[in-house]
């Protein structure tokens, strides 16, 4: 690769929206960063999401940093100078039961404590948020300041902002090791050759936990895919990102992502490494989940094993792009059409599926570790890091620039899972 620089203030490894908002923010602090990417920029998470920025639901760990994000992403498009189809059309959850309801209720009043204003929804108010709906008996919650956005859009809008004040983003370019030297980051190696530098962030997703296998770090952390289907164009809604049942967002151009909260588990190595630790979500969660044996799988435990072997996993999955389960869309389709009325001649024009990286209690790490010292981690971000990005890449950026974050990071440090921290799940959604 001819424009592999020799060296940098900092290597970002991923080009995902955590690595892009990073870099953005490092360069705007005048540091000079290159970012490396495997396959393409938003190739795996970033662009596969839903697109809901939520505050709503949050592990209440979560909302200070969430709600953060949330004022950035209200001036994010001018700050970008770029169409991020931000709509602050706010979020709904619809309860489907009782217990759910009793729930949301608790996580209102720790919500509230917060300074963030999220109110309960009765059966007959529901119509006002989404007009011409029918959603059940039970009401719901309603967040009125959330939104949405368009994930094939952002990543890429970050690079070029980041591109604007100098970094450099290497596609094509998977990252075999961090490179260390008497107990400090040193650099890293590249499949094109070693770069150089003092700090290196770990921005690489679902692949973080086998990075830090090799400098022999345990990260708990395995993969679960979700399935999400563009829908045709249908009549004009709502602009409120919904979770029904089914969840929906409408678009502006009137197409719909739909999706579930239902996941798939492809078993590989790290289920059974990890199997202890996820036990309590997976208690929570299981009847959210289905198991399967998938060749990804079994090719994965490989990557484990040695260093050759995770070489050749990150250059043959340039970009992870699982089928989706198109039998659950149908389903999702069909539930879609019972709730909205109005969408009842939409067709699904696409699906696609997307492995998303899970930690045991469902929070991130974002933190910078002591040892190897320059190291930098954000990454785990258990299916919701996507509204998450620019709050994440400031962070990063105050973590490596001024060697503290402006906020509290301790639930997110990674010896949580090595000092007997608390690992139980407090996420509502
Ligand atoms: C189906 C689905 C629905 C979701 N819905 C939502 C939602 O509505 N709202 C929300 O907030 N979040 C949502 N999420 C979660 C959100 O998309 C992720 O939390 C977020 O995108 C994670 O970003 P990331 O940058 O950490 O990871 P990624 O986007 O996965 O990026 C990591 C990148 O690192 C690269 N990489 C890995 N290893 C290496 C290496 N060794 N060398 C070089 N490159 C490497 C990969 O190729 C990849 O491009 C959803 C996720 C999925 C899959």
């Amino acid at each position: 690769m001819a424009n592999l620089p020799a060296r940098a203030d900092v290597v970002i490894v991923g080009a995902g929206i955590m690595g892009a908002a990073s870099a953005w923010y490092l360069a705007k602090r005048g540091l000079s960063v290159v970012v490396c990417e495997k396959g393409r920029v938003a190739g795996e998470q970033s662009s596969r999401n839903w697109g809901f920025v939520r505050q709503q639901g949050r592990d209440p760990a979560e909302i200070p940093l969430m709600m953060e994000s949330n004022r950035i992403w209200r001036t994010l498009e001018r700050e970008l100078n770029a169409d991020l189809e931000w709509i602050a059309g706010g979020n709904f959850v619809v309860f489907q039961t009782e217990a759910e309801r009793a729930t949301f209720e608790r996580w209102q009043g720790i919500a509230a404590g917060h300074g963030l204003q999220s109110r309960l929804v009765p059966a007959a108010g529901m119509q006002q948020i989404v007009p011409g709906s029918q959603l059940g008996t039970l009401g719901g919650i309603f967040t009125e300041t959330d939104g949405q956005a368009e994930p094939t859009k952002v990543t890429h809008a970050l690079q070029r902002a980041a591109e604007g004040r100098g970094a450099t983003f290497l596609t094509d370019c998977a990252v075999f090791g961090v490179e260390t030297s008497a107990g400090r980051v040193s650099g890293v190696e590249t499949e094109h050759g070693p770069i150089t530098a003092p700090t290196v962030v770990l921005a690489c997703g679902g692949w973080t936990s086998r990075m830090l296998a090799h400098l022999g770090l345990r990260f708990p952390q395995v993969w679960i895919k979700g399935s999400v289907a563009r829908t045709t164009s249908a009549p004009p809604i709502a602009e409120v990102a919904t979770w029904a049942g089914v969840a929906f967002r409408q678009r502006r151009d009137g197409t719909m992502n739909i999706a579930t909260r239902s996941v798939d588990h492809d078993l590989m190595v790290e289920s059974l490494l990890f199997g202890r630790v996820f036990l309590d979500d997976y208690r929570k969660h299981g009847h959210d989940l289905r198991l399967r044996l998938g060749r990804l799988g079994l090719s994965t435990a490989l990557g484990r094993v040695s260093r050759a072997a995770l070489k050749r996993e990150l250059t043959r999955y340039r970009t992870l792009d699982p089928t989706p389960n198109h039998r659950q869309l149908d389903m999702v389709l069909g539930r879609l059409k019972q709730a909205i009325p109005a969408a009842a001649d939409v067709r699904i024009d696409r699906a696609w599926g997307g492995y998303i990286d899970m930690t045991p209690d469902m929070l991130p790490v974002i933190d910078r570790l002591d040892s190897p010292d320059g190291l930098v981690i954000a990454s785990g971000f258990s299916g919701h890091g996507f509204g998450m990005g620019p709050i994440v890449g400031r962070l990063v950026s105050e973590i490596v620039a001024d060697g503290q974050p402006s906020m509290d990071l301790s639930a997110f440090r990674f010896r949580r899972f090595h000092d007997g921290g608390d690992l139980t799940s407090d996420t509502v959604i």
